[in-house]
């Protein structure tokens, strides 16, 4: 049975996880509108990585017994000057992700909640390779910076992109 704390903090966890979602969403989108459909698609795979995550923090919580409880999705924003300030963006939002899943490991930490340690520490780990990636793409979008031709060949980089299936 999951203590109250965690069944609260992993909660809010499948806000923030769908507000991620959202985010990526927005961003395709407006990758969309300014015909870059590489950076779109890869941001729409970041949209569903996301929303698997708030799944299986969805099912960890209902498999340990607790209750969810869901609240409002806030809104994105949905403009961005420029290729580069998106993938700013994502780096910041991905630093962010990061400490929250650290503070939830805290607290599974200080409540002695090993199964929510175990869960928690895949996401960890993705996260190590997910801010690498993201920092990849964004030193390649300054190096390129006004480039045409260099962002339409991120662009095409960015297409061939696919959806990694999450272990459950
Ligand atoms: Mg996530």
């Amino acid at each position: 049975m999951i203590k109250k704390s965690l069944e609260t903090a992993l909660s809010a966890q499948i806000n923030k996880e769908f507000f991620s979602a959202y985010l990526y969403l927005a961003m395709s989108a407006y990758f969309e509108s300014i015909n870059l459909p590489g950076h779109a698609h890869w941001t729409r795979l970041q949209a569903h990585e996301e929303t698997a995550h708030a799944m299986e923090f969805f099912e960890h919580v209902i498999q340990r017994g607790g209750n969810v409880t869901l609240s409002q999705i806030e809104a994105p924003p949905y403009q961005w000057e420029t290729p580069v300030a998106v993938f700013e963006h994502i780096y910041q939002h991905e630093i962010e992700v990061t400490e929250s899943i650290g503070e939830l490991v805290d607290l599974a930490i200080k409540e002695k909640d090993h199964a929510t340690m175990s869960f928690l520490q895949k996401l960890v780990d993705e996260q190590v390779e997910e801010e690498a990636s993201v920092n990849e793409v964004l030193q390649k979008l300054k190096r390129v910076g006004n480039d045409g031709p260099g962002l339409f060949m991120i662009d095409q980089e960015l297409a061939k992109r696919t959806l990694v299936p999450t272990a459950q």
